[in-house]
């Protein structure tokens, strides 16, 4: 069951590189390896990469994410104001920048 007196989505710059199980998290699409953006969402935890890929990283859990990011940046109680908030609410869907 969620726990109502905690934010529905939180999240945390992390500037360093990732390794939570001893195996360096790489961008699968720039190779970048460090300079997330970390998303937790629910119970699960997404990164966002500087290109722009976005995926959910199972390596990084709930738990992973309480322990070593207790002062996120923002959080939000709403879903789909967070949605809206990162602009993963679909309008910059297809956009390419050029
Ligand atoms: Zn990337």
């Amino acid at each position: 069951m969620p726990n109502p007196a905690r934010p529905v989505i939180r999240a945390v710059p992390h500037p360093d590189p990732l390794n939570p199980l001893g195996i360096t998290i790489a961008c699968p699409l720039c190779d970048a390896a460090r300079d997330w953006p970390l998303l937790n969402i629910r119970a699960h935890v997404f990164v966002r990469c500087r290109c722009a890929h976005e995926w959910h990283e199972p390596d990084l859990t709930r738990d992973y994410f309480d322990q070593h990011f207790t002062d996120p940046e923002n959080e939000w109680d709403d879903f789909n104001t967070a949605m809206r908030a990162l602009a993963f609410d679909g309008l910059l869907a297809g956009v390419m920048w050029n």
